[in-house]
């Protein structure tokens, strides 16, 4: 016989050995509910699927499906350079050229830096025109804020192409120096040149200074086209059948005409952009030689070209902006 002492320990002991095992089970069922809900609710084994699959897209896909414009870029981008000329980036361009879309820009080449020059394409039709954002960085960067709302808009509404035009639109040729400064440090490429000098057309290494821009010294290149920028749009120009392009700056000066003198082409497209704008036409002379320009390059290419200057350093005078587009698709020579 055990006495009533006994038998109360023996109980408390039973107890503990049933909370031991209570707390045990609660363990183990928290730990399969775990391992049951995190997968499903995350998504995960489906996008490892993805990744492994065989067919699926290289990993630089998020580098293509994220091309939106950037009004808001600050100058300091962290922008990841690319390692080596050997990086993937180029691997990536040829690519991106093949798929190019309305949201997914071609890559036509790179900077000096290998950033990345991009050209956004709308519609499908056999009279091709162009728009060139920001061929100087720096206090010009309003004229890349421009190309950017013009994309954004034409996403939006893409019926503004007629259906017989196809529309190009390269929202910074200089990248590197709208990325090292919204002022006048930012207007030269990574090797302080000014590409609108370094067009192979009245090409010189160094020209009068009366009446240009002066703010800091910059150079027209080594040789006419010696920077990749330039290659890389010239090598686009040629391969495109542009017929007609705008190419913007700021601030101020108006509207000129491509060619030195200006070809028939090129003034007419001026006399039409006039008519729907205020820009100040024929263009304010400052009495400054220019050398080496884009458009004059184009002139002589058989494209119509016009430089037009926004109205200062700020803003993108985008109404204004939408009728020249207007009339840059519609004009006919
Ligand atoms: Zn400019």
């Amino acid at each position: 016989m055990r006495s009533p002492l006994t038998w109360l320990a023996i109980g408390i002991w039973s107890l503990g050995i049933l909370g031991v095992i209570a707390i045990g089970a609660l363990i183990t069922f928290a730990a399969t509910d775990v391992e049951a809900v995190d997968p499903t609710e995350t998504g995960i084994p489906t996008l490892a699927k993805v990744a492994l699959a065989p067919t699926a897209a290289p990993s630089f896909t998020p580098r293509i499906i994220t091309p939106t414009p950037r009004p808001t870029q600050s100058p300091t981008s962290n922008f990841k350079l690319p390692t080596s000329r050997s990086s993937p980036i180029p691997t990536l361009s040829i690519r991106v050229t093949l798929t190019a879309t309305p949201s997914n820009p071609l890559v036509i080449g790179g900077s000096v830096l290998g950033r990345p020059l991009e050209v956004y394409r709308f519609g499908n039709g056999s009279i091709h025109r162009m728009i060139i954002g920001g061929i100087h960085g720096g206090n010009e960067y309003n004229t890349v804020h421009l190309a950017d709302e013009i994309i954004k808009h034409l996403n939006a509404h893409p019926e503004t192409i007629p259906s017989d035009n196809t529309f190009f639109i390269l929202r910074n040729l200089n990248p590197d120096g709208y990325s090292r400064s919204l002022g006048i440090r930012g207007r030269t490429n990574e090797n302080n040149v000014d590409l609108n000098r370094n067009f192979p057309s009245l090409w010189v290494a160094s020209w009068n200074r009366n009446g240009c821009w002066t703010f800091l010294p910059t150079t027209a290149g080594a040789s006419a086209g010696s920077e990749p920028e330039t290659q890389s749009l010239i090598k686009f120009l040629s391969s495109s059948k542009i017929d007609a392009l705008i190419n913007y700056h700021s601030a101020a000066l108006g509207i000129f005409a491509g060619g030195q003198p200006p070809d028939d082409a090129s003034l007419k497209l001026a006399e039409a952009v006039s008519a729907v704008s205020d820009y100040p036409y024929p263009p304010i002379d400052t009495g400054c030689k220019f050398t080496g320009q884009l458009i004059d390059w184009a002139s002589e290419h058989n494209i119509a070209a016009l430089d037009i200057e926004l109205t200062n350093h700020r803003d993108t005078d985008f109404e204004m902006n939408l009728r020249i587009l207007d009339v840059l698709l519609k004009w006919r020579r």
